[in-house]
């Protein structure tokens, strides 16, 4: 493209709520081949509720104490849920986050985990075959679950519900109709991932990835066509960083901001077709 077409089109996207930082952007957009998405607060709105918790109110109120030093959207869901339930929060005495798979602390001498499998595996503890199986139940609909560790035992679980954009349909459909196939990379159970991607219909996604494998991911696709990632910057910093383009919607963390070519601001996802189409207009315009 001539230089001044993409400024004019960097000056006529920034109008519409995205900031360009990097104008090659609209050149390697075009040749991508996948568009590939985060899940929890890209693809889902990003503001999950707590919609059913099972276990006890002691290890609810750990639990919230752990989550009330994450930024992570589930942090803030069962931080609001345990407030609500009358929980008393209690500073704790450490604290130190795993992204992709949840948060730990010392609270009142108790070491308390939150989070995923792994989290879980990663504190030695192991979940039993009745509390699993009720997790799967919630799971296999597409909501995520949270399982709660206190002192080496799975002591609960909390059911988190994020409603999927009202947008995401649309944008996905447009992505394939200009020639794109979209990818969901998350870090959340396959089985909540697979429901999430049918309901969008979205044929390829990856589940239960930490951040540094959703790098890996990327890179592992790039061998096949250009990657645009599209993350709400929560735990997919490497992602964006490791993409022919990262495209961070503005929910996001400044780490976000700092890792995409182009922030989409007020985390609107119908404005990263807009790039898509505003770029194709430039382009064709320059020639
Ligand atoms: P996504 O790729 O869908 O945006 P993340 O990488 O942010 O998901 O998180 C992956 C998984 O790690 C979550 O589904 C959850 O199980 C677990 N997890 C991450 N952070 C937390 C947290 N603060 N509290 C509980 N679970 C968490
Ligand atoms: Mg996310």
């Amino acid at each position: 493209a001539t230089p001044l077409a993409i400024v004019v089109g960097v000056g006529r996207a920034a109008e519409k709520g995205l900031l360009i930082k990097n104008p090659e952007a609209i050149e390697k957009a075009l040749r991508a081949k996948f568009v590939a998405f985060d899940k929890t607060g890209t693809l889902t709105a990003g503001a999950p509720k707590v919609v059913k918790y099972v276990g006890d109110e002691h290890a609810l109120a750990l639990a919230a104490s752990a989550e009330a030093k994450s930024s992570h959207p589930i942090g803030v869901a069962v931080v609001e849920f345990a407030i609500k339930r009358g929980a008393k929060l209690a500073e704790p005495e450490a604290y130190d986050t795993f992204p992709g798979m949840g948060v730990y602390a010392k609270v009142n001498g108790a070491v308390v985990g939150i989070g995923n499998e792994k989290l879980v595996e990663g504190m030695g503890a192991e979940i039993p075959g009745e509390i699993r199986r009720e997790a799967e139940r919630y799971r296999a609909e597409g909501y995520t679950v949270a399982y709660i560790v206190v002192d080496g035992r799975v002591r609960g679980f909390v059911v988190v519900g994020d409603e999927i954009r009202q947008e995401a349909r649309d944008v996905v459909e447009r992505l394939k109709r200009w020639g794109y196939q979209p990818v969901i990379i998350s870090g959340d159970h396959e089985v909540a991932v697979a429901k999430v991607a049918e309901r969008l219909g979205i044929g390829k996604y990856y589940g239960g990835k930490t951040p540094d494998e959703k790098a890996e991911i990327v890179k592992e696709l790039r061998k096949e066509g250009g990657v645009i990632f599209i993350g709400d910057g929560i735990n997919d910093a490497p992602a964006l960083a490791s993409a022919d383009m990262g495209i961070a919607v503005a929910t996001g963390t400044e780490v976000a901001k700092e890792a995409g070519d182009v922030v989409v601001r007020r985390g609107d996802l119908s404005k990263v077709a807009e790039f898509i189409d505003i770029s194709r207009k430039i382009m064709k315009n320059a020639k």
